[in-house]
């Protein structure tokens, strides 16, 4: 019997779900159990020919209809999917792994939240009238024109609509290539979007590797690129994009750090690093893996954060109650098992954790290490799994520096009750996206991207709307021209 997570076809384009079986078969694995649940099929070229030509074709029509008929599109789209939210979260944890608790507040959700905030948005994407005595400028946004997104692994809705949403608010088209690690989540936002009377052909699904990635960041006819994964991924695709003058999103790794002072409320400070490291079992972008405690606290904190890690409940995702899921793949979990292992060897003390946990499933369990120093492979390296390095410090200028020495900058956290040091370290890391006593909320209404390696570029809120679009100035002359001969 077919799988329920099974899609009706690998692509959606065009406004419809359609298949080419010679492409490469890709097997979709229920993270949980280790069975293959779906299979779709990379695109061939011939698919990815189809996707380009309908939205570029698609495109213009979108972007001459008023920003009220495009915002209302998506904000009926983001009512779809509130009310679908029970399934879409189902679809979402045989996809991904993530525990049914997070996917059902944590993804659909989060896409719904950006198709309606950019469906308010789209309708007051105004340029400026700039008086020049007689003469006058005036500017218009315009769409850039034919956008590719592509997605990680950790994320397929949310990536799917922070990317789609921004991009047809501002009158794009976009040709979308989930991960073909995660293919199922990115069609349902597809559909729903045409349900909720979106043109055919403005939002596309292909599947596919890296090479269909490539195959769609080279072509001519594309004018932006919005990528996550990755930094050496996204080192390969800024430099493609480049290659043809076009516009780029980058939204890739971390290793950022979250920094916590002795006056800190330790429940909250514990709180906040089990957010910023466990959550999706520890495959989040933004995560705080870096964990720099001052030392008056270290010992009470480590004491108070075993206790409660061991509350994790790990088990069978689509299961309410279970709290931490596993690892996306089989790969993925050796990868991770990989770092802990340096972490052993490399003199970390393990305070929890530390094993592949004894049951079916590509399960971790949350792992802590102490006494890590800046030197160590955990402490330097992104593990994207559930990994924890705990770090001593002594001085604020201290631990500014050590946090900022990384060629990453996607997050940062602190946690004191000292408002006055909290806003001055926070104005000293090298961060794109900030908390002050707290860790890892990203609501539309903020910015959210990285400086350094992680990235170029924001999503979500205002800042994502000049990543989708561009101005045109017109000089608008009153009098006569006045010329040299
Ligand atoms: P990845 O870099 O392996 O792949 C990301 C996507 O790029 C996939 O869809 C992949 O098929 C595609 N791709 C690979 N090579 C390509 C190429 N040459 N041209 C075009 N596309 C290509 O990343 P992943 O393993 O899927 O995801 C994990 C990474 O993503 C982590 O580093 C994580 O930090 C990062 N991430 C960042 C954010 C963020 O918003 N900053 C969010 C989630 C994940």
């Amino acid at each position: 019997m077919t799988h329920p997570a099974q899609p009706k076809a690998s692509h959606f384009i065009n406004g419809e779900y359609i298949e080419d079986t010679a492409g490469t078969p890709i097997p979709v694995i229920y993270a949980a159990t280790g069975e293959q649940i779906a299979t779709v099929h990379a695109a061939t070229p011939a698919i990815v020919e189809q996707a380009l030509s309908t939205a570029k074709a698609a495109q213009k029509a979108w972007a001459r209809m008023t920003g009220t008929e495009r915002g209302r599109i998506l904000r009926r789209a983001a009512d779809i999917m509130r009310e679908r939210n029970h399934d879409l979260s189902v679809l979402e944890t045989y996809d991904t792994g993530k525990p049914l608790q997070e996917t059902l507040v944590a993804d659909a959700t989060s896409g719904a939240d950006a198709l309606e905030y950019f469906g308010g948005l789209a309708a007051s994407l105004t340029g400026e009238h700039i008086p020049l005595g007689e003469d006058w400028v005036y500017t218009k946004r315009e769409a850039l024109g034919l956008c590719v997104g592509i997605g990680a692994w950790n994320y397929p809705t949310q990536i799917a609509c922070w990317k789609g949403a921004p991009a047809l608010a501002c009158g794009n088209a976009m040709v979308f290539k989930p991960s073909e690690t995660t293919p199922l989540c990115a069609l349902k936002v597809a559909e729903i979007l045409i349900e909720a009377g979106a043109p055919a052909g403005v939002f596309n699904v292909v599947q596919g590797m890296g090479e269909v990635g490539g195959a769609l960041v080279t072509d001519p006819r594309v004018d932006k690129v919005s990528l996550t994964g990755s930094v050496p991924t996204g080192k390969k695709v800024y430099a493609a994009a480049a290659e043809g003058m076009k516009h780029v999103t980058m939204e890739l790794g971390g290793k950022s750090p979250l920094i916590i002072f002795d006056d800190a409320d330790i429940d909250n400070a514990v709180g906040g690093a089990i957010n910023g490291n466990f959550y999706s079992s520890g495959q989040v972008c933004s995560n705080g893996t870096r964990v720099f405690v001052q030392k008056g606290i270290k010992e009470k904190f480590l004491a108070r954060l075993a206790e409660r890690t061991g509350n994790a409940i790990l088990g069978d995702p689509m299961d309410e109650a279970t709290s931490f899921g596993p690892m996306v793949t089989e790969n993925q979990m050796n990868i991770v098992l990989g770092y802990i292992q340096k972490g052993k060897e490399e003199g970390a003390r393990l305070i929890c954790g530390g094993k592949r946990a004894d049951m079916d499933g590509y399960f971790i369990e949350p792992t802590v290490f102490a006494d890590v120093t800046d030197d160590m492979t955990i402490a330097r390296e992104e593990i994207f799994g559930p990994v924890m390095s705990v770090l001593d410090f002594d001085t604020e200028e201290e631990v500014v520096a050590r946090a900022n020495d990384t060629e990453f900058g996607l997050s940062a956290g602190v946690f004191t009750k000292d408002f006055t040091r909290a806003h001055r370290v926070i104005g000293n890391l090298e961060a794109g996206s900030c908390f002050i006593n707290s860790y890892n909320d990203a609501p539309v209404e903020a910015p959210f991207g990285g400086v350094k390696a992680s990235g170029v570029g924001r999503e979500n809120s205002k800042e994502a709307i000049k990543h989708f679009s561009q101005v045109k100035s017109v000089y608008v002359r009153m009098g006569d021209v006045e010329a040299a001969f």
